[in-house]
Protein backbone atom coordinates (compact mmCIF):
# COMPACT_ATOMS: atom_id res chain seq x y z
CA UNK A 1 0.00 0.00 0.00
CA UNK A 2 1.31 3.34 -1.07
CA UNK A 3 0.67 7.08 1.25
CA UNK A 4 -1.92 8.51 0.16
CA UNK A 5 -0.98 11.75 0.90
CA UNK A 6 2.42 11.25 -1.40
CA UNK A 7 -0.24 9.61 -4.43
CA UNK A 8 -1.84 12.84 -4.39
CA UNK A 9 1.02 14.92 -4.12
CA UNK A 10 2.72 13.68 -7.06
CA UNK A 11 -1.15 12.85 -9.33
CA UNK A 12 -1.41 16.60 -9.30
CA UNK A 13 2.11 17.92 -10.07
CA UNK A 14 2.36 15.57 -12.58
CA UNK A 15 -1.07 16.57 -14.27
CA UNK A 16 0.11 20.24 -13.50
CA UNK A 17 3.32 20.08 -15.57
CA UNK A 18 1.28 18.08 -18.17
CA UNK A 19 -1.22 20.79 -18.52
CA UNK A 20 1.18 23.76 -18.87
CA UNK A 21 3.09 21.86 -21.62
CA UNK A 22 6.24 21.80 -19.28
CA UNK A 23 6.35 17.72 -18.59
CA UNK A 24 9.66 16.94 -20.26
CA UNK A 25 9.24 13.61 -22.29
CA UNK A 26 12.38 11.45 -22.59
CA UNK A 27 13.93 10.15 -25.93
CA UNK A 28 15.59 7.06 -25.35
CA UNK A 29 18.30 6.73 -27.72
CA UNK A 30 19.33 3.39 -29.98
CA UNK A 31 22.63 4.37 -30.81
CA UNK A 32 25.74 6.52 -29.57
CA UNK A 33 25.45 9.84 -28.49
CA UNK A 34 27.60 10.64 -31.95
CA UNK A 35 26.71 13.14 -34.27
CA UNK A 36 23.88 11.08 -35.79
CA UNK A 37 21.50 9.09 -33.40
CA UNK A 38 19.07 6.56 -33.38
CA UNK A 39 15.68 7.44 -31.81
CA UNK A 40 12.70 5.67 -32.59
CA UNK A 41 14.66 3.80 -35.62
CA UNK A 42 14.97 7.40 -37.14
CA UNK A 43 18.15 8.73 -37.80
CA UNK A 44 18.70 12.24 -36.93
CA UNK A 45 21.39 15.05 -37.29
CA UNK A 46 22.06 15.32 -33.35
CA UNK A 47 22.81 19.26 -32.32
CA UNK A 48 22.20 18.50 -28.46
CA UNK A 49 24.81 16.55 -27.24
CA UNK A 50 27.65 18.09 -24.80
CA UNK A 51 29.98 15.46 -26.70
CA UNK A 52 32.04 19.04 -28.36
CA UNK A 53 34.88 16.82 -29.38
CA UNK A 54 33.27 13.39 -29.95
CA UNK A 55 35.64 11.72 -27.70
CA UNK A 56 32.59 9.85 -26.36
CA UNK A 57 32.78 7.18 -28.98
CA UNK A 58 36.58 7.63 -30.11
CA UNK A 59 38.34 4.25 -30.48
CA UNK A 60 41.09 5.35 -28.64
CA UNK A 61 39.33 5.60 -25.14
CA UNK A 62 37.43 2.69 -25.92
CA UNK A 63 40.39 0.72 -26.60
CA UNK A 64 41.55 1.87 -22.33
CA UNK A 65 38.45 1.63 -20.72
CA UNK A 66 38.26 -2.17 -22.40
CA UNK A 67 42.40 -2.82 -20.96
CA UNK A 68 41.14 -1.08 -17.39
CA UNK A 69 37.82 -3.61 -16.98
CA UNK A 70 40.43 -6.41 -18.16
CA UNK A 71 42.79 -5.67 -15.77
CA UNK A 72 41.03 -3.60 -12.71
CA UNK A 73 37.22 -5.01 -12.89
CA UNK A 74 34.00 -2.99 -13.43
CA UNK A 75 34.04 -1.70 -9.91
CA UNK A 76 36.45 0.06 -7.83
CA UNK A 77 34.78 -1.28 -4.79
CA UNK A 78 35.36 1.00 -2.36
CA UNK A 79 35.08 4.44 -1.35
CA UNK A 80 38.21 6.79 -1.93
CA UNK A 81 39.71 6.79 1.61
CA UNK A 82 39.28 3.04 2.35
CA UNK A 83 40.65 1.49 -0.64
CA UNK A 84 38.96 2.61 -3.86
CA UNK A 85 41.66 4.53 -4.74
CA UNK A 86 43.51 2.93 -8.20
CA UNK A 87 46.68 3.64 -9.26
CA UNK A 88 44.41 4.65 -12.42
CA UNK A 89 42.61 7.29 -10.23
CA UNK A 90 46.06 8.97 -8.98
CA UNK A 91 47.40 9.12 -12.71
CA UNK A 92 44.08 10.74 -13.45
CA UNK A 93 44.88 13.37 -10.83
CA UNK A 94 48.23 13.94 -11.54
CA UNK A 95 47.05 14.41 -15.59
CA UNK A 96 44.20 16.86 -14.58
CA UNK A 97 46.60 19.39 -12.65
CA UNK A 98 48.91 19.17 -15.30
CA UNK A 99 46.44 20.04 -17.97
CA UNK A 100 44.97 22.86 -15.85
CA UNK A 101 48.07 23.98 -15.03
CA UNK A 102 47.66 24.02 -11.39
CA UNK A 103 49.90 21.84 -8.38
CA UNK A 104 46.95 19.17 -7.43
CA UNK A 105 43.55 18.00 -8.57
CA UNK A 106 40.98 15.79 -7.15
CA UNK A 107 38.39 13.64 -9.28
CA UNK A 108 34.95 13.08 -8.33
CA UNK A 109 31.90 11.15 -10.18
CA UNK A 110 30.40 13.96 -11.26
CA UNK A 111 30.71 17.63 -11.91
CA UNK A 112 27.37 18.02 -10.41
CA UNK A 113 28.74 16.23 -7.21
CA UNK A 114 31.95 18.05 -7.71
CA UNK A 115 30.09 21.33 -6.55
CA UNK A 116 28.34 19.39 -3.65
CA UNK A 117 31.48 18.16 -2.19
CA UNK A 118 34.04 21.37 -3.14
CA UNK A 119 31.96 24.40 -1.75
CA UNK A 120 31.04 22.47 1.41
CA UNK A 121 33.98 21.33 2.45
CA UNK A 122 35.57 24.95 2.49
CA UNK A 123 32.75 27.27 3.54
CA UNK A 124 29.84 27.37 5.94
CA UNK A 125 27.51 29.42 7.71
CA UNK A 126 29.79 32.10 9.03
CA UNK A 127 30.42 32.93 5.54
CA UNK A 128 29.16 34.28 1.79
CA UNK A 129 28.95 33.62 -1.43
CA UNK A 130 28.84 35.92 -4.13
CA UNK A 131 26.86 33.92 -6.88
CA UNK A 132 26.08 34.89 -9.95
CA UNK A 133 22.28 34.73 -11.03
CA UNK A 134 22.66 31.96 -14.25
CA UNK A 135 24.76 29.84 -12.40
CA UNK A 136 24.60 26.15 -13.19
CA UNK A 137 22.11 24.37 -11.01
CA UNK A 138 24.83 21.85 -8.87
CA UNK A 139 26.49 25.22 -8.42
CA UNK A 140 23.25 26.29 -6.34
CA UNK A 141 22.79 23.12 -4.61
CA UNK A 142 26.52 23.01 -3.30
CA UNK A 143 25.87 26.65 -2.58
CA UNK A 144 23.15 25.73 -0.09
CA UNK A 145 24.37 22.71 0.79
CA UNK A 146 27.36 24.79 2.52
CA UNK A 147 24.84 27.18 4.81
CA UNK A 148 26.72 29.77 3.83
CA UNK A 149 25.02 33.40 3.41
CA UNK A 150 23.72 32.95 -0.83
CA UNK A 151 24.22 36.89 -2.41
CA UNK A 152 22.95 36.79 -6.09
CA UNK A 153 24.61 38.88 -8.72
CA UNK A 154 23.26 40.03 -11.70
CA UNK A 155 24.34 38.24 -14.78
CA UNK A 156 27.97 39.39 -15.16
CA UNK A 157 27.38 42.44 -13.89
CA UNK A 158 30.76 43.53 -12.90
CA UNK A 159 29.47 47.31 -11.12
CA UNK A 160 27.24 44.80 -9.13
CA UNK A 161 29.33 41.94 -8.31
CA UNK A 162 31.86 44.69 -6.91
CA UNK A 163 29.05 47.00 -5.03
CA UNK A 164 28.28 43.50 -3.17
CA UNK A 165 31.39 41.85 -2.63
CA UNK A 166 32.59 45.80 -0.57
CA UNK A 167 29.48 45.55 1.37
CA UNK A 168 29.98 41.80 2.18
CA UNK A 169 33.69 42.40 3.44
CA UNK A 170 32.97 45.63 4.81
CA UNK A 171 30.03 44.16 6.48
CA UNK A 172 31.99 42.74 8.90
CA UNK A 173 29.35 39.67 9.33
CA UNK A 174 31.58 37.07 7.55
CA UNK A 175 34.98 35.13 7.57
CA UNK A 176 35.27 34.42 4.16
CA UNK A 177 33.86 35.60 1.17
CA UNK A 178 33.81 33.64 -2.33
CA UNK A 179 32.78 34.39 -5.53
CA UNK A 180 31.55 31.93 -7.80
CA UNK A 181 30.80 31.27 -11.56
CA UNK A 182 30.37 29.50 -14.61
CA UNK A 183 33.59 29.57 -16.91
CA UNK A 184 31.10 29.26 -20.34
CA UNK A 185 27.02 30.07 -19.24
CA UNK A 186 25.47 26.72 -21.13
CA UNK A 187 22.12 28.39 -22.36
CA UNK A 188 23.38 31.67 -24.00
CA UNK A 189 27.11 30.30 -24.74
CA UNK A 190 28.96 33.82 -23.11
CA UNK A 191 31.97 33.55 -21.09
CA UNK A 192 32.55 35.04 -17.24
CA UNK A 193 34.31 38.28 -17.20
CA UNK A 194 36.95 36.90 -15.47
CA UNK A 195 39.79 39.28 -15.85
CA UNK A 196 37.21 41.77 -14.11
CA UNK A 197 36.16 39.15 -11.73
CA UNK A 198 39.75 38.13 -10.65
CA UNK A 199 41.12 41.80 -9.89
CA UNK A 200 37.65 42.50 -7.96
CA UNK A 201 38.35 39.23 -5.89
CA UNK A 202 42.07 40.52 -5.33
CA UNK A 203 40.83 44.09 -4.10
CA UNK A 204 38.70 42.40 -1.83
CA UNK A 205 40.55 39.20 -0.91
CA UNK A 206 37.68 36.61 -2.36
CA UNK A 207 37.69 33.09 -2.63
CA UNK A 208 37.39 32.35 -6.67
CA UNK A 209 36.22 29.51 -7.64
CA UNK A 210 35.20 28.66 -11.59
CA UNK A 211 33.04 25.94 -12.94
CA UNK A 212 34.42 25.52 -16.24
CA UNK A 213 32.37 22.08 -17.30
CA UNK A 214 31.35 24.21 -20.98
CA UNK A 215 34.82 25.60 -21.26
CA UNK A 216 37.29 22.62 -20.75
CA UNK A 217 38.01 21.18 -24.33
CA UNK A 218 36.52 24.21 -25.73
CA UNK A 219 38.37 27.20 -25.17
CA UNK A 220 42.11 28.14 -24.06
CA UNK A 221 43.10 25.68 -27.15
CA UNK A 222 41.17 23.03 -24.80
CA UNK A 223 42.40 23.86 -21.33
CA UNK A 224 39.74 25.87 -20.25
CA UNK A 225 38.06 29.55 -19.65
CA UNK A 226 40.67 30.35 -16.68
CA UNK A 227 43.38 29.06 -19.53
CA UNK A 228 41.83 31.23 -22.41
CA UNK A 229 42.27 34.56 -19.81
CA UNK A 230 46.28 33.49 -18.89
CA UNK A 231 44.80 33.15 -15.08
CA UNK A 232 45.63 29.99 -13.93
CA UNK A 233 48.00 31.25 -11.10
CA UNK A 234 44.63 33.19 -9.82
CA UNK A 235 41.52 31.50 -9.53
CA UNK A 236 41.28 28.81 -5.97
CA UNK A 237 38.96 26.74 -7.56
CA UNK A 238 39.04 25.46 -11.43
CA UNK A 239 36.50 23.09 -11.14
CA UNK A 240 35.81 20.97 -14.49
CA UNK A 241 33.23 17.90 -15.91
CA UNK A 242 34.90 14.46 -17.21
CA UNK A 243 31.46 14.45 -19.05
CA UNK A 244 30.83 16.91 -21.50
CA UNK A 245 33.96 17.46 -23.55
CA UNK A 246 36.08 15.03 -22.47
CA UNK A 247 33.10 12.53 -23.51
CA UNK A 248 32.96 10.26 -19.96
CA UNK A 249 31.75 11.17 -17.30
CA UNK A 250 33.26 12.36 -13.61
CA UNK A 251 34.39 15.95 -12.17
CA UNK A 252 37.38 17.62 -10.57
CA UNK A 253 39.05 20.25 -9.23
CA UNK A 254 41.87 21.40 -9.80
CA UNK A 255 43.83 24.20 -7.72
CA UNK A 256 46.63 24.46 -4.87
CA UNK A 257 47.96 21.57 -3.20
CA UNK A 258 46.67 22.40 0.17
CA UNK A 259 43.71 22.76 -1.30
CA UNK A 260 43.31 19.63 -2.27
CA UNK A 261 44.67 18.07 0.38
CA UNK A 262 42.04 19.82 2.05
CA UNK A 263 39.39 17.97 0.04
CA UNK A 264 40.45 14.34 0.31
CA UNK A 265 39.92 14.50 4.04
CA UNK A 266 36.74 16.76 3.76
CA UNK A 267 34.67 16.66 0.88
CA UNK A 268 31.57 14.17 1.68
CA UNK A 269 30.89 12.66 -1.94
CA UNK A 270 35.14 11.47 -1.78
CA UNK A 271 34.62 9.92 1.74
CA UNK A 272 31.34 8.28 1.29
CA UNK A 273 30.23 7.59 -2.22
CA UNK A 274 32.60 4.94 -4.09
CA UNK A 275 35.04 6.32 -6.69
CA UNK A 276 34.61 6.26 -10.63
CA UNK A 277 35.03 2.93 -11.93
CA UNK A 278 38.33 1.83 -13.88
CA UNK A 279 36.66 2.55 -16.91
CA UNK A 280 35.77 6.10 -16.24
CA UNK A 281 39.12 6.28 -15.12
CA UNK A 282 41.49 4.92 -17.98
CA UNK A 283 39.24 6.54 -20.63
CA UNK A 284 39.06 9.91 -19.55
CA UNK A 285 42.75 9.95 -18.46
CA UNK A 286 43.43 9.32 -22.39
CA UNK A 287 41.06 11.95 -23.26
CA UNK A 288 43.02 14.55 -21.45
CA UNK A 289 46.23 13.31 -23.15
CA UNK A 290 44.85 13.73 -26.37
CA UNK A 291 43.78 17.14 -25.74
CA UNK A 292 46.86 17.80 -24.33
CA UNK A 293 48.62 16.12 -27.21
CA UNK A 294 46.99 18.17 -30.33
CA UNK A 295 44.59 21.18 -30.18
CA UNK A 296 43.84 19.06 -33.81
CA UNK A 297 39.75 18.02 -32.36
CA UNK A 298 39.57 21.43 -30.42
CA UNK A 299 39.84 23.55 -34.10
CA UNK A 300 37.59 21.32 -35.89
CA UNK A 301 35.00 21.90 -33.18
CA UNK A 302 35.15 25.46 -33.49
CA UNK A 303 35.44 25.55 -37.36
CA UNK A 304 32.01 23.46 -37.34
CA UNK A 305 30.58 25.68 -34.73
CA UNK A 306 31.39 29.06 -36.76
CA UNK A 307 30.20 27.28 -39.56
CA UNK A 308 26.40 26.82 -37.61
CA UNK A 309 26.69 30.56 -36.75
CA UNK A 310 27.25 31.34 -39.92
CA UNK A 311 24.50 29.95 -41.74
CA UNK A 312 22.12 30.41 -39.03
CA UNK A 313 22.99 34.19 -38.73
CA UNK A 314 22.67 34.71 -42.56
CA UNK A 315 19.20 32.86 -42.70
CA UNK A 316 18.23 35.52 -40.03
CA UNK A 317 18.03 33.55 -36.95
CA UNK A 318 18.92 35.49 -33.57
CA UNK A 319 21.73 33.51 -32.19
CA UNK A 320 21.96 36.02 -28.94
CA UNK A 321 25.32 36.51 -27.01
CA UNK A 322 26.96 33.37 -27.64
CA UNK A 323 30.59 33.49 -28.10
CA UNK A 324 31.25 29.51 -27.59
CA UNK A 325 30.05 26.86 -29.84
CA UNK A 326 26.84 26.72 -27.77
CA UNK A 327 24.50 28.35 -30.48
CA UNK A 328 20.70 28.83 -29.19
CA UNK A 329 18.11 30.06 -31.72
CA UNK A 330 16.35 32.80 -29.95
CA UNK A 331 12.34 32.30 -30.88
CA UNK A 332 11.10 33.91 -28.27
CA UNK A 333 6.90 32.31 -27.42
CA UNK A 334 7.16 29.36 -25.40
CA UNK A 335 4.95 27.42 -27.38
CA UNK A 336 6.44 28.58 -31.04
CA UNK A 337 9.99 27.10 -29.57
CA UNK A 338 8.12 23.63 -28.67
CA UNK A 339 6.64 23.54 -31.84
CA UNK A 340 10.03 24.88 -33.76
CA UNK A 341 12.14 21.91 -32.25
CA UNK A 342 9.65 19.26 -32.63
CA UNK A 343 8.77 20.17 -36.85
CA UNK A 344 13.13 19.97 -36.55
CA UNK A 345 12.60 16.42 -35.29
CA UNK A 346 10.27 15.21 -37.55
CA UNK A 347 12.57 17.06 -40.71
CA UNK A 348 15.44 15.37 -39.18
CA UNK A 349 17.24 17.33 -37.01
CA UNK A 350 17.66 16.72 -33.34
CA UNK A 351 17.49 19.90 -31.23
CA UNK A 352 15.76 20.41 -27.68
CA UNK A 353 14.04 23.82 -27.14
CA UNK A 354 14.67 25.69 -23.93
CA UNK A 355 11.97 27.67 -22.61
CA UNK A 356 10.94 28.95 -19.12
CA UNK A 357 11.54 28.31 -16.01
CA UNK A 358 15.15 27.60 -17.56
CA UNK A 359 15.36 30.72 -19.64
CA UNK A 360 13.47 34.24 -18.81
CA UNK A 361 9.96 34.16 -20.34
CA UNK A 362 10.08 34.99 -23.63
CA UNK A 363 13.38 34.05 -24.46
CA UNK A 364 12.47 30.14 -25.67
CA UNK A 365 14.96 28.56 -28.03
CA UNK A 366 16.27 25.92 -29.72
CA UNK A 367 19.59 25.17 -28.11
CA UNK A 368 22.22 23.52 -30.33
CA UNK A 369 25.20 21.85 -29.79
CA UNK A 370 27.84 21.73 -32.77
CA UNK A 371 30.71 19.47 -32.35
CA UNK A 372 34.68 18.29 -33.86
CA UNK A 373 32.48 15.28 -35.21
CA UNK A 374 29.91 16.91 -37.28
CA UNK A 375 30.47 16.63 -40.67
CA UNK A 376 30.07 19.74 -43.82
CA UNK A 377 27.42 17.71 -45.12
CA UNK A 378 25.75 16.94 -41.71
CA UNK A 379 25.29 20.65 -41.02
CA UNK A 380 24.62 21.81 -44.29
CA UNK A 381 21.42 19.70 -44.21
CA UNK A 382 20.66 21.02 -40.79
CA UNK A 383 20.98 24.49 -41.90
CA UNK A 384 18.60 23.32 -44.72
CA UNK A 385 16.18 21.85 -42.76
CA UNK A 386 16.35 25.01 -40.54
CA UNK A 387 15.50 27.54 -43.51
CA UNK A 388 12.93 25.67 -44.21
CA UNK A 389 11.41 25.13 -40.70
CA UNK A 390 11.84 28.79 -40.03
CA UNK A 391 10.09 29.80 -43.41
CA UNK A 392 7.10 27.34 -42.52
CA UNK A 393 6.61 29.01 -38.91
CA UNK A 394 7.28 32.25 -40.06
CA UNK A 395 10.39 33.08 -37.65
CA UNK A 396 12.57 34.48 -40.64
C1 LIG B 1 26.97 20.14 -16.82
C2 LIG B 1 27.43 20.94 -15.70
C3 LIG B 1 27.72 20.36 -14.46
C4 LIG B 1 27.44 18.91 -14.19
O1 LIG B 1 28.42 18.09 -14.71
P1 LIG B 1 28.19 16.51 -14.77
O2 LIG B 1 29.53 15.94 -14.89
O3 LIG B 1 27.30 16.24 -15.93
O4 LIG B 1 27.52 16.13 -13.48
C5 LIG B 1 28.23 21.16 -13.46
N1 LIG B 1 28.45 22.48 -13.67
C6 LIG B 1 28.18 23.08 -14.84
C7 LIG B 1 28.46 24.54 -15.00
C8 LIG B 1 27.66 22.34 -15.89
O5 LIG B 1 27.39 22.93 -17.06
Amino acid sequence: MSSKSLDSFLQQNLDDLKDKGLYNVIDPLESPNGPMITIGGRELINLSSNNYLGLATDQRLKDVANQAIEKYGVGAGAVRTINGTLDLHVQLEEKLAEFKHTEAAIAYQSGFNCNMAAISAVMDKNDAILSDELNHASIIDGCRLSKAKIIRVNHSDMDDLRAKAKEATESGLYNKVMVITDGVFSMDGDIAKLPEIVEIAEEFDLITYVDDAHGSGVLGEGAGTVKHFGLSDKVDFQIGTLSKAIGVVGGYVAGKKDLIDWLKVRSRPFLFSTSLTPADVAASKKAIEILMESTELNERLWENANYLKKGLVSLGFDIGASETPITPCIIGDEVKTQEFSKRLNEEGVYAKSIVFPTVPRGTGRVRNMPSAAHTKEMLDKAIGIYEKVGKELGII
